[in-house]
């Protein structure tokens, strides 16, 4: 699926609401140092359900928000959306009723991350499952932060497999699998107290 926009506000450095429209072909961003580059790569992991505030970066999710210059107050919330052109129908069944498909995560300072899909509430898990059946996330092989290669060639083989899984979009079905594996545990727990609870009656 195509991403046809990104709009940030309070994000790093980008305190002001700003939007970028991202075109069909290639898109470039060029600037001088330290003008945002990284901080736009960012944008786009974290609003696909980045949980590491390293790979953001910085100490804690909250450093995500606008922290201030010497002319300019801090920001407490932080807010970014990704829009995606649904025209293919490629998003998952239960969105298929849109053409655009608009992925918001807001932060709060101290109060943690909330994410909306169409304006519509959703979990941290429905946007990484989304990203993921996508073959697309914040940890997609198609985002190359700075050191990445050097740090694959240096991976071991598990975390190496873990990228290609990534690229194969088949991550999202592993993080199913273990969500069912826990959901049959816990009915085994649940069957076996029956049992205990069936004999002390007989
Ligand atoms: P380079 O070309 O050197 O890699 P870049 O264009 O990729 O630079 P970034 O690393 O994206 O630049 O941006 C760095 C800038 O973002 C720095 O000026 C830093 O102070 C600013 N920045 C990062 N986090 C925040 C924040 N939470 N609040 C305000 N500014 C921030």
């Amino acid at each position: 699926m195509k991403f046809t926009q990104l709009r940030l506000s309070g994000f790093k450095s980008f305190v002001e609401p700003t939007e970028l429209l991202i075109k069909d072909g290639l898109t470039g961003i060029v600037g001088p140092n330290g003008c945002g580059k990284s901080n736009l790569v960012e944008a786009l992991t974290w609003v696909m359900g980045e949980t590491s505030a390293r790979n953001m970066r910085g100490g804690a999710m909250d450093d995500v928000i606008f922290a201030g210059t010497t002319s300019r107050p801090a920001r407490n919330a932080a807010e970014v959306t990704l829009g995606l052109d649904n025209n293919e129908r490629k998003a998952p069944a239960s969105y298929n009723d849109s053409t655009e498909l608009d992925i918001t995560r807001r932060i709060r300072r101290e109060s943690g991350s909330d994410y909306r899909i169409n304006g519509k509430i959703a979990r941290a898990r429905d946007v990484q499952l989304l990203f993921a059946d996508l073959a697309t996330g914040a940890h997609s092989t198609a985002i190359v932060s700075q050191g990445r290669v050097g740090a694959l060639i240096n991976a071991k083989p598990k975390d190496r497999r873990h990228l290609l899984e990534e690229a194969a979009g088949i991550s999202g079905l592993h993080s199913r699998r273990h969500e069912a594996e826990l959901r049959l545990r816990s009915a085994e727990t649940n069957l076996e107290r029956v049992d205990d609870v069936a004999e002390q009656l007989e």
